[in-house]
């Protein structure tokens, strides 16, 4: 079958090398009960290695083109559905839970150019989740790992420590991709936590406190959290602040999750 071009807009950069395809496969630690969701399947480096470790596979592509080509090669594999659609318009809730109940497994190379919002989407439904194998920028990987001051902690550090266990696999080279990209990658697990880290006591407040406090990486954490005034006005956030032990003067990046959690639960007490 003639290959399709690969498309720059979707993140193609295919997995061409087996040595990390099987770190990838190890790493989801994957058994016969298993069901696996993988995003953006492509050529299917991973798929035909997935459906052979694991009960069934649903793997969600957007990219039209490709589907000839996984058919085709995953056509005498029997447990691999390929869903044709965007990972960010689907109702991921009800893809998984009408095929089968109880956590699934993520596994993914992932479209570079959209990993931040596919973890956020993932964020919101982990509770349908055991663990997740994903590739990603490594700038992207630093982040989700940073400690508070650094420069690459960040939203989605803050947000995905309070839920996921998160380590790294490995660190992958660009040639091990075809079209080879300008960047490096890592993959990284996620160990989705039986239970949040610490108590937020109101998780959308949570999300909002931790996106104010980044909105602007010069002000002050008290100037920050001015633009939450449509929930919490300046003499709530001045309180709770007072109340929570942190001055307003530091900087929303130097807050750690249990000072961010704290936080929250003094503003939501004084609503
Ligand atoms: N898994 C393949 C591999 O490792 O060789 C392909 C990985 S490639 C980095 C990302 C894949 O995600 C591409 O196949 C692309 O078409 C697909 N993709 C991009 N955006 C997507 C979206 N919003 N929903 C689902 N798939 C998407």
């Amino acid at each position: 079958m003639e290959r399709t071009r690969a498309k720059k807009s979707l993140g193609q950069n295919f997995l061409v090398d087996g040595n990390i395809v099987s770190r990838i496969i190890d790493a989801a630690q994957l058994n016969a009960d298993d069901a696996v969701l993988e995003i953006g399947p492509g050529r299917g480096a991973l798929t035909s290695r997935l459906s052979a470790s694991s009960g069934c596979v649903v793997a969600v592509e957007r990219d039209r083109d490709l589907l000839p080509v996984l058919h085709e090669k995953l056509a005498e594999v029997e447990n691999v559905e390929i869903v044709h659609g965007d990972i960010l318009r689907i109702d991921i809730r009800g893809l998984l839970s009408e095929r089968r109940p109880g956590r699934w497994k993520v596994v993914a190379n992932l479209p570079y150019n959209i990993s931040s919002q596919i973890l956020f989407a993932f964020l919101e439904c982990r509770s349908l989740i055991s663990r997740m194998v994903l590739m990603l920028q490594k700038e992207v990987g630093d982040r989700l790992v940073a400690g508070p001051g650094c420069r690459d902690y960040g939203i989605l550090t803050v947000l995905c420590a309070n839920y996921f266990d998160i380590e790294r696999v490995c660190l992958v080279k660009p040639t091990s991709f075809r079209p080879v990209p300008k960047v490096e990658s890592a993959v990284l697990r996620f160990r989705v936590l039986q239970s949040p880290r610490v108590d937020v006591g109101d998780e959308d407040l949570f999300r909002k406190v931790v996106k104010a406090a980044f909105g602007q990486r010069r002000k002050t954490l008290a100037n920050c959290l001015k633009s939450l005034s449509l929930v919490a006005g300046e003499a709530v956030i001045e309180t709770a602040l007072e109340r929570a032990g942190i001055d307003g003067k530091r900087r929303g990046e130097t807050l750690s999750l249990v000072e961010f959690a704290g936080l929250t639960r003094e503003i939501r007490a004084l609503l």
